[in-house]
């Protein structure tokens, strides 16, 4: 067993010394059969959560309604979750009732897909209900049970299937396909940030163009807000040789890759819907913005600082796999040349200009930026008398 099982192995034995059953489940069985790293162990137990907080001394209550308690063991933690059936669903998203159950093929059963539905007990050995393990073998994605009633129970479970199918590289089974293909309005019903994690997964994926490729033969696409403004495009992106420069790569280039077309206010717009964290929207902004400066030659000296060193180069790479010239030499050259490369090597800083009698606040800063860009412009000598005089200049 991997190491990340080593430390939760006493936990189960634990468990099960009390009379219970406890078991690895989801992702870390399938990731360990499939020999990937394993990221999160998740345990499943038949106790309900009251009795865990009995066995152990240390239990954090995280997702008590769910049935997950959180134990801290040898200064571990470990998420520990009751065997439990859902319900409802009237709203395809969130069961309606979550009920605790003492069997382990009812919590199997509610599992989304086959390769998702495994589990090990803490001896390694596995159980495999649903075929599984086949589909590991076959490199498929299946959904359990009735793909049809399992997308409207949960329709983000289509967005998944696509997700795994990028991640493992495995085809969807026919009739789970199909099932998604048929219920694919049903997306609408999700909110966007739970589509947006599975979307980013399934772009930084092993294949990512296929599964956009799946995106759209299923209408999927069609469903997903700002994006379905995109279908031509996006048709185009999943037919280009992106597959290189998506492998190992950050969810900038998955972004890029996406938002070919769009001017950088619709790029702010879509990833601030989407609840993108800044820095990755500032990258995509930035990368985006270059690459449109070069292609129309009015890449300034400004620019090209702020740009930075990296985004310049994904800048080029992707003009390059957009069937452009090779700008990256040209741009290393230039970026090379600039008198400076960040705002430290400017030669004066705030504290001495404020020695130098200019008072400390909002005018303060804006003559540091306008320093900065005239030393990068080549207007004024990056030399500490220079910079001086000309902050006096401008007070
Ligand atoms: P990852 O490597 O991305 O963490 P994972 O398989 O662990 O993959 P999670 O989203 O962490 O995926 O979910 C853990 C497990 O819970 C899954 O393997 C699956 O058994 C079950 N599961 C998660 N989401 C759903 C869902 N929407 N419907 C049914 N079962 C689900
Ligand atoms: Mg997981």
């Amino acid at each position: 067993l991997p190491n990340a099982f080593k430390e939760a192995q006493q936990v189960l034995q634990i468990i099960e010394e009390h009379g219970y059953e406890a078991y690895f489940v989801g992702g870390s069985v399938r990731d360990t059969i499939l020999k990937l790293p394993l990221h999160d162990v998740d345990i499943a137990t038949s106790a309900y959560p009251a009795e865990i907080k009995q066995i152990f001394v240390h239990t954090v209550d995280t997702g008590i309604e769910h049935g997950t308690v959180t134990v801290l063991h040898h200064g571990q933690s470990f998420e520990i979750t009751t065997f439990r059936t859902e319900s409802g669903y009237q709203d395809y998203r969130r069961p309606d009732q979550v009920t605790f159950v003492r069997s382990l093929k009812e919590d199997l059963m509610r599992r989304d897909f086959t390769v998702n539905a495994l589990a090990m007990r803490e001896n390694g050995e596995v159980i495999d209900l649903f075929g599984g393990i086949s589909d590991l073998q076959q490199h498929i994605i299946r959904a359990v049970g009735n793909p049809s009633e399992r997308f409207h129970e949960d329709a983000l479970r289509m967005m998944r299937a696509v997700r795994f199918g990028s991640q493992l590289d495995f085809t969807i089974e026919a009739q789970t396909m199909a099932a998604i293909k048929s219920n694919s309005p049903l997306l609408e019903k999700i909110a966007v940030e739970r589509i947006h994690v599975e979307f980013v997964k399934m772009l930084l994926g092993i294949a990512p163009l296929r599964g956009l490729a799946q995106m759209l033969q299923t209408d999927l696409l069609c469903y997903v807000p700002v994006l379905n403004h995109h279908l031509k495009q996006l048709a185009v992106v999943s037919e280009l040789p992106l597959a290189r420069q998506l492998e190992n790569e950050t969810e900038v280039w998955s972004w890029l890759a996406v938002s070919l077309d769009w001017s950088v206010a619709q790029i702010r717009t879509t990833l601030q819907a989407w609840k993108s964290s800044k820095q990755l929207i500032a990258d995509v902004a930035s990368v985006t913005a270059a690459s449109q400066s070069l292609l129309t030659d009015q890449m300034t000296d400004w620019q090209l600082y702020q740009t930075g060193a990296t985004n310049l180069q994904t800048a080029a790479q992707l003009l390059v796999v957009l069937g452009k010239p090779d700008y990256s030499q040209e741009l290393a050259r230039r970026y090379e040349t600039l008198p400076i490369h960040n705002k430290h090597e400017l030669a004066i800083n705030g504290k001495q200009l404020m020695q130098a009698g200019i008072k400390p606040g909002p005018q303060l800063g804006q003559i540091l930026n306008q320093l900065e860009q005239q030393v990068v412009a080549g207007a004024i000598e990056n030399e500490p008398q220079q910079l001086l005089d000309h902050a006096q200049s401008m007070k």
